[in-house]
């Protein structure tokens, strides 16, 4: 089956060099603020897709129950060190374009600093639209492609792509920023019906207000006013989308139900010693050390 490329963090020290120690605090405080907006106060199961290290896990009080999803197994282990493995929590390492989730099982997903690693970004959101039931609340933070320092660089000519088209730039291989309507338009072709917009990161734009003149300033926002509501030029910005209302769907009693095939669709997975078996296709789907392992099949 042919997917996009994916952008693989396997091995990488990541958490440790990005977060931990790359001075990011800023962006890690304002996203729990922001996540404590967006997020329902009780819900059941919860998908966060690129959940990475788990950075976030700890924040998504109001769940009962957690997959966390990364296309990185090592990342995973990382997230199992930290969060430890209590029945809480549901490791699968799998390609967001192949979800192995039976149609409408999640309550919510969530998808932080992950669209930016999208080739196919509508590919991706239409998997998480078939993965959420009725009602369901799917939190999306992108990359803005309309932020202020690529509007600047882009005026003065320091930068070739123009920041106001709709198209994804990909600005490092398998790295990219979107516009803000586009990943509207997407969200809403799909039937999501968009909530909340907050905007994230400011203290870059912060850093050009004090460099750039004000004469400046003042002429783009005049240009930019009649975006309104829609206001965003923030290097990061979060949505909350909701699917239609409708009746909620019994959550399966053991994991196992939560699964199907990632090639051929077909549930329910057989469990057999350290794998799940497709009954349909006969592909075996690792399970080890507490991770599903949904990459490829042995
Ligand atoms: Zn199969």
């Amino acid at each position: 089956m042919t997917t996009p490329p994916v952008c693989d963090y396997e091995g990488s020290d990541y958490q440790t060099s990005f977060w931990d120690k790359g001075g990011r605090e800023y962006e890690d405080r304002t996203e729990a603020i922001a996540l404590k907006r967006l997020l329902p106060k009780r819900s059941r199961l919860l998908l966060e897709l690129g959940a990475g290290a788990g950075r976030n896990t700890p924040r998504y009080l109001g769940f009962d129950r957690i997959v966390l999803l990364d296309y990185s197994r090592t990342q995973l282990e990382q997230a199992q060190q930290r969060l430890g493995k209590p029945d809480k929590y549901i490791y699968v390492a799998a390609d967001v374009y192949r979800l192995p989730f039976i149609d409408g099982l999640f309550d919510a997903a969530t998808m932080i600093r992950v669209l930016h690693h999208m080739a196919d970004a509508p590919k991706a959101l239409n998997q998480v639209k078939k993965v959420l039931g009725s009602g369901g609340i799917f939190i999306l933070e992108f990359a803005n492609k309309l932020n202020l320092k690529a509007i600047f660089r882009y005026l003065l000519g320091r930068q070739a792509w123009s920041p106001f088209t709709l198209q994804p730039v990909e600005f490092v291989k398998l790295n990219f920023d979107f516009h803000p309507k586009a990943v509207k338009n997407w969200l809403m072709d799909l039937g999501f019906k968009i909530e909340k917009t907050l905007t994230l990161s400011h203290f870059r734009v912060g850093l050009f207000k004090r460099l750039i003149p004000t004469s400046v300033l003042v002429f783009l926002d005049s240009v930019f006013q009649w975006t309104g509501a829609l206001w965003q030029l923030s290097p990061s910005v979060f949505v909350r989308a909701k699917m239609k209302d409708g009746k909620k769907q019994e959550i399966p009693g053991t994991v196992l139900l939560f699964f199907k095939c990632p090639d051929c669709g077909q549930s329910p997975l057989v469990e057999q010693q350290d794998y799940l078996e497709c009954s349909n296709c006969k592909k075996k789907w690792a399970v080890k050390d507490g991770i599903y392992d949904f990459r490829e099949p042995g």
